[in-house]
C-alpha cells in the first residue's frame, strides 16, 4: 500500500496539498493518506473532515515516519524528507530557482522531488499545470483587493442623483493571471484595456470585450516563443512601448501588472516617472513582485505610497489569500500528476520514467540535481 504525508506548511504559507475531495480519491486508489493534525486550518479543511474522507489526522513525526510521498505547497525541509522512506517522491512548488544551495542539500537526501512549476504546458497536464491553476486566482484577487484599494465605484451608474463615471482598469501581460483579471474588472463594471507583447493574446482581450493597446510592430509579430512565452524585447521596442504607455497610464484608475518572462526578472513597464503622472488615488497591483515586479517603485510583499497618493501593492502570494479555493485546485492538480503514478491494481508505485510529465517536472533523484534547466548552479 502506498503511503501518503501530508505535512503543515510555514507561517506565512495558508495553503495545503490535500483537500478532503482530494483524500478521499487517492484512498480510492488504494493509498493511506496521513495528515499532520491542523495541516488543512487555514484552508477551513479540519480534521473531522480529512478523517470522514479516509485519511488519518496525525503528529508530524507520526504523519513523514516511512511514508513512500510526501505531498508539499513549499519546498520541504531536510528533517521532513529524512523522515520518509529512502528515495521516497516528493512533488510540491519546489522554486527550482531558488535557493541552489539549499535545494542541493535537499536532493543530497537521496528523495526523488518532483517541482510541479516544471510540468509542461502540453493538453495531458492542463489538469496538472499549477501556475495556470494558481495564476487564475491570483488574478482574480488582484482586480478584488484592487477595486477595494481604490475605494470608488467601478461601474458607470447612472442615478437621479446623478452618474458616477465606471472605473478605468488596465491589465499588463495576458497571460493566465491577465485573462483572469481582464474577466473581473468586466465583471465589475470597469472600462478595461489591456497590452501584451504576444499577438495571439489581442484576439483574447477583445473576446472578453477589453480593448487591446500595443506597439504592433515587426517585433510584436516574433514575441512569442514556441512554448507560447514571451521573448526578452529589444530595447528599441521596450522604447516604444514605454511611451505608449506613458500616454495611457496617467488616465488609469486601477493597473494590474502580470507581465513575466521566464528565467528572466521581471521586466520593468512602468517607470516613477510613469507612476507620478498617475491621479491620486489610483492603485497598480503588481503580480510579479516574486520576481522583482513590473514597476520601478514595487517593493516585494509591500504596499508603496507616492507622494501623489498611488498605491502600488505587491502582494506576494495573492493566491494563499483565497486559500480555499487556491487549495482545493492545487490539490487536484497533484492528485491528476499522482494519479500517473500509481499502479490501479496493485496499488504499488509504478513511476514511468520515460513519461513527459515525469521527466519534465523530475529535478532531483538518487542524491543528485538532474534537470536539465538546473544543470548549472545559479548564481
Ligand atoms: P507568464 O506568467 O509567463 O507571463 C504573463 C504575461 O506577460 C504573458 O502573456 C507574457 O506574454 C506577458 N509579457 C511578458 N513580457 C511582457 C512585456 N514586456 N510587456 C507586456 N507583456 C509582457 O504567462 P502565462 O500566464 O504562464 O501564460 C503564457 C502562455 O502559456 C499563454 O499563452 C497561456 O495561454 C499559455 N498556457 C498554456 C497552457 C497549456 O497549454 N496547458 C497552460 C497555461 C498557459
Amino acid at each position: 500500500m502506498v503511503t501518503i504525508a501530508v505535512t503543515s506548511e510555514s507561517a506565512d504559507e495558508p495553503r495545503v496539498a490535500v483537500s478532503p475531495d482530494t483524500v478521499k480519491k487517492f484512498t480510492g486508489l488504494g493509498a493511506k493518506v496521513r495528515i499532520e493534525s491542523g495541516a488543512g486550518l487555514r484552508s477551513r479543511f479540519s480534521d473531522e473532515a480529512y478523517r470522514a474522507a479516509g485519511a488519518e489526522t496525525v503528529g508530524r513525526a507520526e504523519a513523514l515516519a516511512g511514508a513512500d510521498i510526501l505531498l508539499k505547497v513549499r519546498r520541504p525541509s531536510i528533517d521532513e524528507l529524512t523522515a520518509l522512506k529512502p528515495g521516497a517522491i516528493v512533488a510540491g512548488m519546489i522554486d527550482p530557482f531558488g535557493d541552489r544551495e539549499a535545494l542541493d542539500a535537499l536532493a543530497a537526501t537521496g528523495t526523488t522531488v518532483f517541482s510541479m512549476e516544471f510540468m509542461p504546458r502540453i493538453s495531458r497536464a492542463q489538469s496538472m499545470d499549477v501556475l495556470s491553476s494558481q495564476a487564475n486566482l491570483a488574478g482574480y484577487k488582484a482586480v478584488v483587493d484592487g477595486a477595494a484599494m481604490f475605494g470608488q465605484a467601478l461601474p458607470m451608474m447612472m442615478t437621479p442623483a446623478g452618474t458616477v463615471p465606471a472605473a478605468r482598469a488596465f491589465i499588463m501581460g495576458v497571460g493566465v493571471a491577465g485573462l483572469q483579471a481582464i474577466a473581473t474588472s468586466r465583471r465589475l463594471g470597469a472600462q478595461v484595456t489591456a497590452t501584451d507583447v504576444r499577438p495571439a493574446t489581442k484576439e483574447q482581450v477583445q473576446s472578453l470585450g477589453a480593448k487591446f493597446i500595443a506597439v504592433e510592430d515587426d517585433e510584436f509579430k516574433q514575441a512569442q516563443t514556441a512554448a507560447g512565452y514571451a521573448k526578452p524585447m529589444s530595447a528599441e521596442y521596450q522604447a516604444k512601448q514605454a511611451e505608449l504607455i506613458a500616454n495611457h497610464i496617467k488616465t488609469q484608475d486601477i493597473v494590474i501588472t502580470t507581465a513575466l518572462i521566464p528565467g528572466r526578472p521581471a521586466p520593468k513597464l512602468i517607470t516613477r516617472a510613469m507612476i507620478e503622472s498617475m491621479k491620486p488615488g489610483s492603485v497598480i497591483v503588481d503580480l510579479a513582485a516574486e520576481r522583482g515586479g513590473n514597476t520601478e517603485l514595487t517593493e516585494p510583499g509591500k504596499t508603496a505610497e507616492t507622494p501623489n497618493g498611488v498605491k502600488i501593492y505587491a502582494p506576494l502570494n495573492l493566491a494563499g489569500t483565497i486559500a480555499v479555493n487556491a487549495s482545493s485546485l492545487y490539490a487536484k492538480n497533484l492528485l491528476a500528476f499522482l494519479d500517473t503514478m500509481i499502479d490501479k491494481k496493485e496499488k504499488t508505485l509504478a513511476v514511468n520514467w520515460d513519461d513527459d510529465l515525469i521527466k519534465g517536472t523530475l529535478i532531483a533523484k538518487d542524491g543528485r540535481i538532474v534537470h536539465p534547466n538546473l544543470a548549472t548552479k545559479s548564481p
